[in-house]
This record gives structure tokens, sequence and C-alpha cells, in this order.
């Protein structure tokens, strides 16, 4: 059983429910503050944790409660945050969420520490080999992320690449994941860059997932409370699937399961 090594962000998000969106300078009474812990790159660690992988986390908090609150939680999800560092004068990341009475949301998002990770944190991906997985998104520094691919990948590692949020990487990375994964919208921003990586998984919602010539539906689901971090979900569970050695349709079908249950659920961690 291989190791899965992400790398990523970590974001708590705070959501606070509006009758509607506040106008440019006006100050608007909402909801009770709700916070989950989110962020895409903690949101498949944990899913690969869950699906019984074992897994590192690479990324950055800052010197406040959340970020303390943040390394005892992957803590305890059994991940192993020796490379989850600390930037000091700096906040961990945050989201801050508003959800109006039609649905609508707004989000400010402010990187904090995710925007401080540099290619001398990657120090742990030197010991991955065949069999290894390195997971990479893109609420980090894109350079950082390509780096990782290529040292990942030079040690012989399967290399998934998440390219969301959106962002163009070069093409030699790009063809060194195996898959790139992206949702349907992330699907036309990579073929508006005009390139063809070599291997695309395509995620399509409640349709399912295609990778190439494997196609596996959407897992069944009673009631859909909330698909945020349904990807991520998908994500998490397909590395550790391939850490694993399931073949490639079988990692997929694991992830649409696991990913059909996390819909069920208000918040994408829990
Ligand atoms: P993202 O969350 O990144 O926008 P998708 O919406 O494509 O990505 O969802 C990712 C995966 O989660 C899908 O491929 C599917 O397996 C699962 N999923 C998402 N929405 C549903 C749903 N309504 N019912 C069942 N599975 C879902």
């Amino acid at each position: 059983m291989g190791r899965v090594v992400v790398v990523g962000s970590l974001n708590i998000d705070s959501t606070v429910e509006v009758e509607r969106h506040p106008q440019p300078g006006e100050t608007l009474l909402g909801g009770d503050l709700v916070k989950h812990f989110g962020g895409k790159g903690a949101n498949q660690a944990v899913a690969a944790a869950r699906a019984g992988a074992r897994v590192s986390f690479v990324g950055r908090v800052g010197d406040d409660a959340d970020g303390d609150a943040y390394i005892s939680r992957l803590a305890g999800y059994g991940i192993d945050t020796a490379h989850l560092s600390r930037t000091t004068g700096v906040s961990t990341g945050h989201a801050a969420i508003a959800v109006a009475a039609d649905g609508e949301n707004t989000i400010i998002v402010s990187p904090g520490a995710n925007g401080r990770v540099t290619v001398g944190d990657l120090a742990t991906l030197n010991d991955l080999g065949p069999g290894d997985v390195l997971l990479g998104s893109l609420e980090i520094d894109a350079d950082v992320v390509a780096e990782a691919a290529r040292i990942a990948a030079a040690r012989g590692a399967r290399v998934i690449l998440n390219l969301a949020p959106y962002a163009a990487l070069p093409g030699d990375v790009l063809d060194l994941a195996d898959p790139i994964v992206v949702n349907e919208h992330e699907n036309e921003l990579l073929a508006a860059d005009g390139y063809t990586p070599r291997s695309v998984l395509v995620t399509l919602g409640s349709k399912g997932s295609r990778w190439g010539a494997h196609e596996v539906p959407a897992g069944a689901v009673s009631v859909v409370v909330d698909t945020t971090g349904a990807g991520d979900c998908f994500c998490g569970t397909l590395a550790a699937g391939l850490a694993a050695g399931l073949s490639e349709p079988d990692a997929m079908q694991a992830a649409s399961l696991a990913a059909a249950a996390s819909v069920g659920w208000v918040g994408a961690q829990p």
C-alpha cells in the first residue's frame, strides 16, 4: 500500500446567512456564524485518510488559534502533519461566505498562510517512490504544485493534479499527471487553453465521471444536502484507491461512492 502526499490549501470557512447581499458601503445584520474546516487540500487529505490511505500533508497554517485547531484536526484523522508548517505573522487561510435567502453565495478568500507555501516545503516528496501518489490542487502557488509534480514523477510516484480553481500549468507538467482531474467548468477552461493532456478525468456532477474509456455513473443519493467539496472527496478517495493498488475503474467507482455519500452532509469535510 503506497503513501498519499497531499500538497495544497487549508481554510477555515465562516458562513453567515443574510436576507440579501449588502451594497458597497452598507452594513447588514446576518444570522449566526457557522465555521467549518475547508480548503481543497485539507478536504482531499481527509477524504484519502477516511478511505484508509497513509496520508502526509504539505502546506502552511498561520501562528494563530485556527492553525492550532487545524493541525490537531488533521492529526486526529491520522494524517502526518510533520510537513504542515507554520508561518509567523500571518493568518491561517480563511473563506468568508455570505449565503443569501435566494441561495446565491458571495465568497471572499484570504489565502493567508496558503500563499506562503514554497518549493522549500516539498522535501518529503524526495522520499516518494513507485506505488506512492502525489495529489496537488491549486489554492496554493501553481509554480509550487508544478515543482511538486516534477519531483514526484522523477521518483516514479503517480501524480494526480486537480486543476481547481483553474490555473494554466505548463504542458510538460500537465503530461506528468495520470490523471488531471477537472469538473466540467474547469474542463472547458482547459480546452480553451488549447492543450490536450495525456490523461484527463472529468467529473460530471450528478452525471458521474469519465476518464478516457472509463465512464462511471454517480452514486445514488436520496437527498442532496450540500455539494460543496464533492470534487475534493472524489479526488482524495481516488488517490487512496490508486495508492492501494486498485485498478483505475475500481478507484473511480470508490471515489464516486464516497463523493455521493458526501453530498448528503452539510460542509465539505464532515
Ligand atoms: P466539483 O465539486 O469539483 O464541482 P462535481 O460537481 O463534478 O465536482 O462533483 C464531483 C463528483 O461528486 C462527481 O463526479 C460525482 O461522482 C459526485 N457528485 C457530485 N454531485 C453529485 C450528486 N448530486 N449526486 C451524486 N454524486 C454527485
